[in-house]
């Protein structure tokens, strides 16, 4: 057995069908991107590291066991992602496995640690310390700090005190220069890593060429942390931010380290990124890391995913800078209502700028992803048939690679979910132990409770659901129409 310093664990959503015979599968099996940046940190500092993704691993050897892993390694400390709650029953069920089969300092970190930290170490021993937002610098001195047992010095950690939870004294919020230093490339730390790139983008909710994946290698390219606003449903906005890392505002990464990172990723056969970070309408940095791309050369696609609409400029440069086979241009109207639209989403457009954007988009031969979703505040079932219009119009009209409706499942940390009386709903996941129960039933097939955690003034989850059906079903048959 090799001694360990730091083995991080990512905790694959585990569920059992009972469509395909109670089979256990595995989804969510995108990681958090600073994962990998912060195996690497430890790495450069001295400390021995390795990446499990017990969901690779699953579908790499149907077999494979998390105990598995403790017969190889004899870890000092295992750090769990804990970041989306969707992996909320797995990080818990990896944290007991690693605590009966090591004696390893169990640490968790992410936005879903984050939030409610006092209450997982509240109910869970198995848990050690969790480390609250940014966990670049908190990690190096936990393992430092791990020796002389001075927990309280570790920015940013909540920990257990002779039976009592404590937050430490200090706080971290990575700037621009502790970004500069980070690497997120190094997959030689991944075990597995040649599967995972070409497995992400078969369960990401974005491929729209799920036929291409077998040869397509995807990774997921950093490029800031934040947000400007706060759409009411989600746990990654401005106000969430400032909860959970204590950041005021959006900041980005630097171009030529984007370039880099890029680089580093074309060394590895990589031949898509997915771009997701985009705070700003402006887009002055789009322009300027485009132009740098073109300039370098690199050859590469990209699902890039607009969080307000664009000008044409905008379009033409991204059709100009990346290799189309797989690039797509992502845009989430949500609703056929503008007045949903405005009541929910942070930066807001009207139906015809919509249109007038898709035009642009057609006239560039750029192909368009477009999502929608349903449980939005004030969204009445006559709303929402204005939402199956408008995305029927979108498929007859232009060049649409994908499109769907998910049903809003509550997020932690959503304006949503801290003032849900504002929004018109009736919560049914308020806390931490919500969430595991959510995923513990998926993973030993029960039934659920509740999916998505609320019913609003308007309509209740069922209909909510079945909303999602009906948008889906509808608009599948009209493409099949087409074919
Ligand atoms: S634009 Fe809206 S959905 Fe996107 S990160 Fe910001 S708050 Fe979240």
């Amino acid at each position: 057995m090799k001694e360990l310093d730091i083995l991080f664990i990512h905790p694959a959503t585990h569920y059992r069908s009972s469509d395909q015979g109670g089979r256990d599968l595995v989804t969510f099996l995108v990681m958090p991107i600073g994962t990998l940046a912060l195996a690497d940190l430890l790495d450069r500092n001295g400390y021995s590291t390795v990446v499990y993704h017990t969901g690779i691993e699953q579908i790499q050897d149907r077999s494979f066991k998390v105990e598995d892993i403790f017969r190889l390694y004899e870890p000092r400390v295992v750090g769990i992602d804990l970041h989306w709650f969707v992996h909320s029953y797995d990080a818990i069920r990896i944290a007991e496995i690693a605590k009966h089969n090591s004696n390893a300092h169990v640490v968790l970190g992410g936005f879903t640690a984050s939030i409610y930290a006092e209450e997982i170490l509240n109910r869970f021993g198995c848990v050690d310390t969790i480390i609250r937002g940014d966990a670049e610098r908190p990690l190096l001195e936990l393992m430092r700090h791990l020796e002389n047992s001075e927990l309280g010095e570790v920015p940013n950690l909540v920990y257990r005190e002779r039976g009592v939870i404590k937050r430490g004294r200090r706080e971290f919020i990575a700037g621009v220069d502790d970004l500069r230093g980070l690497d997120y490339a190094n997959f030689d730390l991944l075990h597995n890593h040649e599967r995972y790139c070409r497995l992400i983008s078969q369960s990401g909710d974005l491929d729209p060429y799920p036929w291409r994946v077998s040869v397509k290698r995807h990774a997921w390219l950093p490029l800031g942390r934040g947000c400007s606003v706060d759409c009411s449903y989600c746990g990654g906005g401005r106000g969430a931010q400032r909860l959970i890392t204590g950041r005021p505002e959006p900041i980005f990464h630097p171009k030529e380290q984007v370039l880099e990172t890029l680089s580093r990723f074309m060394e590895y056969g990589i031949d898509s990124v997915y771009m997701d970070f985009d705070p700003y309408p402006d887009r002055r940095y789009y322009h300027e890391l485009f132009e740098m791309i073109r300039r370098e050369g690199i050859d590469v696609s990209t699902q890039f995913l607009l969080w307000s609409l664009s000008d044409r400029g905008f379009i033409r440069e991204f059709s100009r800078t990346f290799n189309p086979l797989y690039s797509t241009l992502t845009i989430s109207p949500e609703t056929g209502s503008e007045e949903v639209r405005m009541r929910n989403k942070g930066f807001h457009f009207t139906n015809e700028e919509l249109t007038r954007w898709l035009e642009h988009a057609m006239e560039e031969a750029v192909p368009v992803e477009a999502y929608f979703s349903t449980g939005l505040s004030s969204e009445t079932p006559e709303a929402f048939e204005e939402t199956i219009r408008l995305a029927e119009r979108m498929v007859k009209r232009y060049p649409i690679a994908s499109i769907a409706c998910n049903p809003l499942v509550l997020e932690p940390g959503s304006p949503r979910h801290l003032r849900p009386e504002d929004f018109g709903l009736r919560i049914k996941f308020r806390d931490f132990l919500d969430y595991y129960e959510r995923f513990r039933r998926l993973a030993l097939g029960l039934p659920a409770e509740s999916r998505l955690g609320y019913d609003t003034e308007w309509q209740s989850e069922h209909q909510i659901i079945d909303n999602s059906f009906r948008f889906n079903q509808r608009i599948s048959s009209m493409q099949k129409g087409f074919q």
